[in-house]
């Protein structure tokens, strides 16, 4: 058993402390923000693999696949399993690396009659949605049941806490950019919506823009932005009229619909993400837009490296 520090209580940090605490460690986690004040908060949490680029990534979008298929079991957890209709226009229907992070079985093409106007194919495919509301408190509620601890502070530098634990494991978002001086670490700002409606929709995504409709228990969800190297977390309204815009290409009734409220959030995207070790230092981060859809692949990863230390 080692004693292992966790700094982090987003996605990448929950699910890398539930996994090594199963495993019998004891498992510290130190944060400056808990849910609902993270990052991950703020995801539309579908699991979709988006922008991943490498194959160890693609490995990880499978396991963590299979991962929600069991946390599906439990109601309360706020995951099931839901169909994602994904389209595009042109050829551009997916690259190589995506296709590889697809589990087998899950994904037919769309027929015609199913595209809608504006697109040329379309795949859709049986995906774990996660609703972040109540997955991510129902996560701090099965770490603690497991004995884990957690604490709410901001860390100034990695090593001030290298003498507090036998392992440190990095799952700190963007501010690993500060954290590890790693300039390769960017903000990617999106925005979101909310709106008063429920239908019996699958998830709609265009992935180019992107655009994205996303039915919660709470509302209807439409996204999105990709905003590059932007840092502030607020929305705007012509980017906003603009998601609904785009949306309504996929479903008119967005136009009629009561705004609940709007939100932006900025992913911490990285060329390729971190999960590597560095002496008694664990790297977990850079994950993008894909945090939910990497996760329990990259705390499975986290765990091997912990062991071999
Ligand atoms: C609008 C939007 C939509 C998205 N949709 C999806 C989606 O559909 N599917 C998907 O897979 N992903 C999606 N994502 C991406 C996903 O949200 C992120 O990849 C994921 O949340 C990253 O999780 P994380 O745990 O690494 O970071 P975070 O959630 O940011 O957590 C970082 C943690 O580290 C702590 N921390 C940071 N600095 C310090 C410090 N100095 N001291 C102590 N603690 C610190 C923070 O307080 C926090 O607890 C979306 C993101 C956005 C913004």
């Amino acid at each position: 058993m080692k004693k292992i520090i966790v700094i982090g209580c987003g996605i990448s940090g929950l699910s890398s402390a539930i996994l090594l605490r199963r495993q019998g460690h004891q498992v510290h986690i130190v944060a400056e923000r808990l849910p609902p004040q993270t990052t991950s908060d703020k995801a539309a949490a579908f699991w979709s693999p988006y922008y991943i680029n490498d194959d160890r990534a693609a490995g990880w979008a499978i396991e963590s696949y299979y991962e929600y298929k069991k946390w599906a079991y439990d109601r309360r957890s706020g995951v099931r399993l839901t169909e994602l209709h994904r389209f595009g226009r042109g050829d551009d229907f997916g690259h190589a690396a995506w296709f590889r992070a697809i589990p087998e079985g899950i994904m037919r093409p769309l027929s015609e009659r199913d595209l809608p106007c504006a697109y040329d194919f379309g795949w859709a495919l049986t995906v774990p949605l996660i609703e972040t509301q109540l997955f991510m408190p129902y996560l701090m509620e099965q770490f603690l049941g497991l004995g884990g601890t957690i604490e709410v502070r901001r860390i100034e530098q990695l090593n001030s806490l290298q003498n507090d634990g036998d392992l440190v494991v990095n799952c700190s978002g963007l501010a690993a950019r500060q954290l590890a001086d790693d300039e390769l670490v960017k903000p990617v700002k999106g925005q979101i919506v909310m709106l008063d409606m429920q239908l019996p929709l699958p998830i709609l995504l265009d992935e180019q823009e992107p655009t994205y409709l996303v039915q919660r228990s709470d509302g209807l969800l439409v996204g999105g932005t990709r905003e590059e190297g932007v840092y502030t977390e607020t929305t705007d309204e012509p980017a906003l009229q603009d998601i609904l815009r785009r949306a309504a290409v996929l479903q008119p009734q967005v136009m009629q619909a009561r705004r609940l409220t709007q939100w932006a959030g900025l992913r911490p995207w990285r060329p390729h993400v971190r999960v590597e070790r560095s002496g008694n230092l664990i790297h977990n981060y850079g994950h993008g837009g894909s945090g939910f859809t990497l996760a329990w692949g990259c705390a499975r990863e986290v765990v091997r490296l912990a062991e071999e230390w």
